[in-house]
């Protein structure tokens, strides 16, 4: 960091820290800091989101592949799946259901995340 950022309230030379999940300008004198947070708000979001299929094709291969592999069933497994009705595919962290999120849209798998993702 070559900009050194003087302290809004007292003045003094503030320093350039990480502090576990926030990053930014410390002031060496008094309280004051200018940080921003380094994880992002979907990863600190500890709220269990459970992913549920509404449709998907049993003979495409492409979609019961990759709801195998989110829901830790193997491929007959995963296609069992497919011919229930609004069955659980998995629950987890936001993490995880944005990255199921966009391998499913990116198949054109249907599915509905509760409690509502606001991501
Ligand atoms: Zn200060």
């Amino acid at each position: 960091m070559s900009e050194i950022k003087k302290c809004e309230e007292c003045g003094a030379d503030s320093e350039y820290r990480v502090e576990g999940s926030t990053e930014g300008f410390f002031c060496t004198q008094c309280d004051w800091a200018l940080v921003t947070t380094r994880i992002s708000e979907i990863a600190q979001d500890v709220t269990k989101y459970k992913m549920y299929l509404l449709s998907a094709d049993t003979g495409n291969k492409e979609q019961v592949k990759a709801l195998s592999e989110f829901a830790n069933l193997n491929f007959l497994q995963a296609r069992k799946l497919t011919e229930k009705e609004r069955a659980l595919i998995f629950e987890g962290e936001a993490l995880e259901v944005d990255k199921a999120r966009s391998v499913f849209n990116q198949l054109s798998i249907e599915y509905e995340i509760e409690p509502k993702f606001p991501y």
